[in-house]
């Protein structure tokens, strides 16, 4: 197939150009009413109402049996280009992970490369997901499972990060959570301790242990949790109930599968030193991100041409120590998941601090999500449109998975920290960037 790429990349940038406005009122929408991990109801209606009104978009709400799930689909032939739209916010800070300006950029890539597909009567199809539950919860796991992105031959999304950090290859951390519940027997503090099986000290016990192996671990990793469930807790009586909320992460699945028994250990411990009993619940797993270094060139080389070594998805290798559901989209097909800074973020300053809320409003968030996402759809539509490349891609995830050789690992953590199948509200917020 013949094309030109600079009349194609300059129908996906007059798309935006004209999206700029509506963009703009969605994303402050989203971002004035902060909505918590699966329960994203607003920002589920405006942006399905928004992507329903764009020149063939057919919109599908509440899809994989998740109340705010959504898909809006473009073409009926041809290779398929997914993206995604974030739109959780967390607790007490807003959108403090920016996620109203990763739905919005969503959406401008994938109206972008619908209008660069209609204007040069292209074949190609286009899927835009509204993924819920990022921060906890993990909803890219689920639609993962029940099929939303089934047949895509690529998928990509954009994400805010501090001033300077602008990475085009931008890594994650293998992640799992676990609540642990421990029970004992309430007693008279002062009457009859002796009668009394302490669950809090089973908490203590297992933070402390924690702490204490922390000491042994590679720098690589982190173990990060709270004491919780002390809302019947009185300090004259000896408390029956107690939870530890943890977080473990490692730079892969491998890395990530050797230390879990270490930290149920001391779990266990604690239990055992206080007689309690108690249970241990997974959270969903998030595996690390594989960029794709193909889309990862595609992009870099795009948005280097645009924006120079100041623009704002200046493109380079950059380690977080956070988490993304998108790191598991990333094993079932070619991904990427570049990282755009905030003009107006401090650099010292990440995600999840309520001064990153506030810059995720202003106009300099705003004009940089779409250049970014100008980036993503530039590299999506070549996805579509140039076979070689899109057979250049797939060689390289498939050489990245062989890589990663990560399938024994996973299960070995799945077996150890089994996970729901259905959403859990109220998890605590366990990504991120
Ligand atoms: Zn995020
Ligand atoms: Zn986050």
């Amino acid at each position: 197939m013949t094309y030109d790429s600079d009349a194609l990349n300059a129908s996906i940038k007059a798309a935006i150009a004209e999206a700029n406005d509506d963009l703009r009122a969605l994303s402050m929408s989203i971002h004035g009413k902060p909505e918590l991990a699966w329960e994203e109801h607003h920002a589920h209606d405006v942006l399905t109402a928004y992507m329903e009104k764009q020149e063939g978009f057919v919109v599908e709400r509440k899809i994989c049996q998740l109340d705010t799930a959504w898909r809006a689909s473009f073409g009926s032939e041809g290779p398929l280009i997914g993206f995604c739209s974030e739109m959780d916010a967390l607790p007490g800070i807003g959108h403090a992970c920016g996620h109203n300006l990763i739905a919005i950029a969503g959406c401008a890539a994938a109206i972008g490369v619908a209008r660069a597909l209609r204007e040069h009567k292209l074949p190609g199809r286009v899927v835009l997901l509204g993924t819920p539950a990022e921060e906890s919860g993990g909803g890219k796991c689920l639609m993962l499972e029940r099929g939303a992105f089934d047949g895509m031959d690529a998928c990509l999304m954009v994400h805010p990060g501090p001033r300077g950090n602008g990475a085009a290859a931008m890594t994650s951390t293998c992640r799992t959570g676990v609540t642990v519940a421990y029970s004992g027997r309430s007693a008279h503090a002062g009457g009859a301790p002796e009668k009394g099986i302490n669950a809090l000290d089973a908490a203590v016990q297992g933070y402390v242990n924690v702490s204490t192996l922390r000491q042994q671990l590679p720098t690589t990793t982190r173990v990060h949790g709270i004491i919780a469930g002390g809302e019947h807790w009185a300090p004259n009586a000896i408390p029956a109930s107690s939870k530890l909320l943890y977080g473990i992460r490692a730079p892969s699945a491998k890395d990530l599968a050797p230390l879990i028994p270490r930290v149920l250990a001391c779990f266990a411990s604690g239990a055992l030193a206080t007689g309690c009993t108690y249970t241990t619940d997974g959270e969903s797993l998030y595996l690390d991100l594989q960029q794709n270094g193909n889309l990862t060139d595609a992009f870099r080389s795009f948005t280097e041409a645009e924006s120079g070594s100041e623009g704002y998805a200046v493109p380079r290798e950059f380690p977080t120590f956070g988490s993304t559901d998108f790191g598991n989209v990333s094993y079932i097909m070619p991904g990427f998941h570049p990282m755009f800074f905030l003009p107006d973020a401090h650099p010292e300053e990440f995600p999840h601090s309520s001064s990153f809320a506030e810059a995720a409003s202003t106009l300099s968030a705003h004009k940089a999500a779409l250049q970014a996402a100008e980036g993503i759809a530039v590299v999506g539509l070549r996805v579509l449109v140039d076979e070689q490349f899109r057979k250049a891609t797939r060689k390289q995830w498939e050489a990245n998975m062989a890589a990663a050789n990560a399938e024994e690992a996973v299960a070995r953590i799945r077996e150890l920290l089994p996970v729901s199948k259905e959403p859990i509200k109220g998890g605590f917020c366990s990504c991120d960037h």
